[in-house]
């Protein structure tokens, strides 16, 4: 039994007085998360102690009681600072424990302290809108159904908008049916791409839309424009908020095209087998950008989850020489970067070289090397001239 847990991302629409209260409310975390650093380095490297949590929440509790103006930040919003600073704190020890080397948590600028959760208690919402503490009710635009019970809200602010997140518990997971049963034409080879962003083993291609190409010419403008503006000043903030602003809208079109995709994928197949990222080393090198640009993890992870929630399997495979092997026989066909073709002089196969990659992905998936064993008359045709002692 696997429960699902999914999050929901909508564009948030406080009023002017709910906006000047969340603003304060994250200058607050941040004051506080900053705070709590500096205390627990202090009682680190002074006393040679740890502080908890726990003794951080009674220190909030205090300040709540004493510090004018803490008592209008919402007790939930305000510990999530310190449940956030008590992660990262956590992290570094592991870290340390694990014999790395890790930096230790530094102090955030009010500027990258951007979101606050409400801890554990369930937010409520009615309609379009969400009830949050202290504020009351908040339009959020609702443009797609929330599903399930919500366990957890987040609030951040993204390129000077807001955006409320909702964790919701959306029940089991459909059971999946055997691999083994599956019928071969729902069985779907991937492979990645740059000319097209997927290419099917069978059906229409994914087109790849090269968002942050087509984006690359407003982006550069605004970044030239930032550059020109004095530091500190009023219209710097401005200029990095367009610049935020440009890479949030790239980033919402990479995500809409990988879920759309994601959609399409688990709604034809019932196995997707994508090549396993991890072997083919993406770091650098000059194709880094549009690599980058087409999103291919991101298009896995959605296909993943999605599968998930449809009762699909998606697998990933190891994915060399799925360009050299011939899918028609196994047989391996050398090729260039540039040779677009596959032209297989055993079996005779030709096909677009992307399509004979997709073709292997499935047979990997399956568990085959070839559509038919290797081929077969040439093998008897050698084996019975040399035959005989
Ligand atoms: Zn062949």
């Amino acid at each position: 039994m696997l429960l699902l847990i999914r999050s929901y991302r909508y564009p948030l629409r406080p009023t002017k007085a709910q906006e000047a209260a969340l603003t304060t409310w994250l200058a607050q975390c941040c004051d506080l998360y900053n705070g709590a650093l500096h205390e627990r380095r202090d009682a680190w490297r002074k006393l040679g102690k740890g502080v908890t949590l726990y003794d951080q929440f009674k220190s909030l509790t205090e300040v709540r009681r004493t510090v004018p103006g803490w008592d209008e930040v919402p007790c939930e919003v305000a510990r999530s600072a310190l449940r956030r600073l008590d992660l990262a704190m956590k992290a570094f020890f592991r870290r340390c424990k694990a014999g790395e080397t890790p930096g230790f948590p530094r102090f955030r600028s009010k500027r990258r302290y951007d979101s606050f959760g409400f801890g554990t208690n369930p937010v409520v919402i009615q309609g379009d809108r969400v009830v949050l503490p202290k504020l009351g009710y908040v339009k959020f635009h609702l443009y797609r159904p929330l599903k399930g019970k919500i366990l957890y809200a987040v609030v951040r602010r993204e390129a000077g908008k807001w955006v409320v997140v909702f964790q919701c518990d959306i029940g089991e997971a459909p059971a999946k049916m055997p691999i083994e049963s599956i019928p071969e034409e729902r069985v779907a080879g991937v492979d990645l791409g740059l000319t097209t962003l997927a290419t099917l083993s069978q059906g229409k291609p994914i087109e790849n839309p090269r968002h942050g190409a087509k984006a690359a010419e407003v982006l550069a403008r605004r970044q030239r424009a930032l550059a020109r503006k004095r530091k500190g000043s009023k219209s710097r903030h401005r200029a990095l908020v367009q610049v935020q602003e440009a890479y949030a809208h790239v980033a919402n079109q990479r995500l809409d095209t990988a879920r759309k995709a994601a959609v399409r994928l688990c709604r034809d197949f019932d196995l997707i087998c994508f090549e396993d990222l991890n072997i083919r080393g993406l770091a650098g090198g000059m194709l880094a950008k549009p690599i980058h640009d087409a999103a291919w993890r991101l298009l896995i992870h959605c296909t993943s989850c999605k599968a998930e929630s449809a009762g699909k399997h998606v697998v990933e495979k190891d994915a060399r020489r799925s360009s050299i092997d011939c899918s028609g026989c196994g047989a391996r066909v050398e090729k260039t970067l540039r040779d677009r073709t596959h032209s297989c002089p055993v079996c005779g196969l030709v096909l677009d070289r992307d399509l004979n990659a997709a073709l292997n992905m499935k047979n990997r998936a399956l568990g085959r090397s070839a559509v038919r064993p290797p081929a077969t008359p040439l093998v008897t045709a050698e084996g019975s001239t040399s035959a005989g002692p």
